[in-house]
């Protein structure tokens, strides 16, 4: 199979859609595609080789924005990305390691999208699933 690398998809949502994804702290839990309420116009998952927090550099599964002109720019899914990968394209990330430092930081904090939200069952089995599908699928 013919695998694209992250760069890839990063630039082509840098050119088409609203929102960026900085794939290599994504962690996979696919929080944005829970929450937002056009996910199945919007988004799709799909194989990319990336590391996870910079680890392992291999094919992953990552949310992606396939028809980014669907998307009403509420923002519903950066405020639910606990990493911060995912940003509005004007806002892309600069920093990773410390954009992923303060995020992380930020989570237990957060009233909304917190660590109850992150660590909910489909999160942790979609964390799982993209993170090592080879060796599982839900
Ligand atoms: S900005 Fe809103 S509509 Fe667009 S992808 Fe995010 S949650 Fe969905």
């Amino acid at each position: 199979m013919n695998v694209m690398d992250w760069k890839e998809y990063h630039e082509r949502m840098k050119e088409e859609a609203p929102l960026v994804i900085h794939y290599p702290i994504c962690g996979g839990g696919d929080e944005c595609i829970y929450v937002c309420p056009f996910s199945d116009r919007i988004w799709e998952v799909v194989p990319m080789k990336v590391s996870l927090f910079g680890v392992r550099y291999k094919v992953r599964l990552r949310p992606f924005m396939a028809y980014p002109e669907n998307c009403k720019r509420c923002y519903i899914c950066v405020q639910a990305c606990p990493t911060g990968a995912l940003q509005p394209v004007e806002k892309s990330v600069k920093h990773p390691a410390i954009t992923l430092f303060y995020s992380t930081l930020r989570l237990p904090f957060k009233k909304r999208y917190g660590l109850r939200f992150v660590f909910r069952k489909e999160h942790a089995e979609r964390f799982k699933c993209n993170n090592w599908p080879e060796r599982y699928s839900f």
